[in-house]
């Protein structure tokens, strides 16, 4: 289990499972992932969805991922009750690409609901968990396109690798977006590994394995 280290607001656990983790590790499944913007609260039922969130204390929730990025959040509501979430973000849910309903990408969707329900951003701790890096990251024209309509789009995080082509930088794209969400970076716990090169530790999808997944998961208390 890999742990953000990061200053809690209040008592929770969370972190990145690897495949050193035994299955059971992994309780229930409450999202059924489609690589889009949904952010749902949690419930007993399997909602469809890739971001999800509670403030009921003991209930482990969370996001399966193997190269797309897990998204850790925890922060006070107004009145002081703990708030956390989990997103699922690839490209798509980066990007808010091919979504029907406009606000953006996972994340942004994912604050802006912590701030409806009273919250501010800049008492949020944060994590990306490991996801395939830029090292890995290959990726086509139509990607960078969907990402240069963020706001917080800097060019910096498109490089081009040893064969000629785009490489993205998900974690930074998702950094930028956090940051000009009024997030703290000091508040920030990531775990900067990447799934293509560690093997011994990730799934990859990239790398080959379809079924084989990580868990980001948070839970209050
Ligand atoms: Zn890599």
């Amino acid at each position: 289990m890999l742990i953000p280290k990061a200053e809690l607001p209040f008592p929770l656990r969370w972190g990145f499972s690897t495949r050193l983790d035994p299955p059971e590790e992994l309780r229930v499944r409450r999202l059924n992932q489609v690589h889009r913007c949904g952010v749902v609260e949690a419930s007993n039922a399997v909602a469809e969805g890739d971001g999800i969130w509670t403030t009921a204390p003991g209930v482990r929730i969370g996001v399966r991922v193997a190269d797309c990025v897990p998204v850790l959040l925890a922060g006070p509501l107004s009145d002081g009750t703990p708030w956390v979430a989990a997103l699922h973000a690839g490209w798509r849910g980066a990007t808010g690409h091919g979504d029907l309903n406009p606000g953006g990408g996972i994340l942004r969707r994912g604050v802006a609901r912590y701030r409806a329900l009273g919250g501010d951003p800049a008492r949020l701790v944060w994590a990306f968990g490991p996801a395939i890096l830029t090292c890995h990251f290959e990726v086509g024209a139509e990607v960078i396109e969907a990402a240069r309509q963020d706001l917080a789009w800097q060019e910096a995080l498109c490089t081009v690798g040893p064969s000629g082509k785009a490489h993205l930088d998900l974690h930074g794209f998702l950094r930028a977006q956090a940051l000009d969400l009024g997030l703290d970076q000091t508040r920030e716990g990531s775990v900067a590994y990447c799934t293509v090169c560690r093997p011994d530790l990730l799934y990859s999808y990239r790398r080959g394995e379809t079924t084989g997944r990580q868990w980001g998961w948070i839970e209050i208390g």
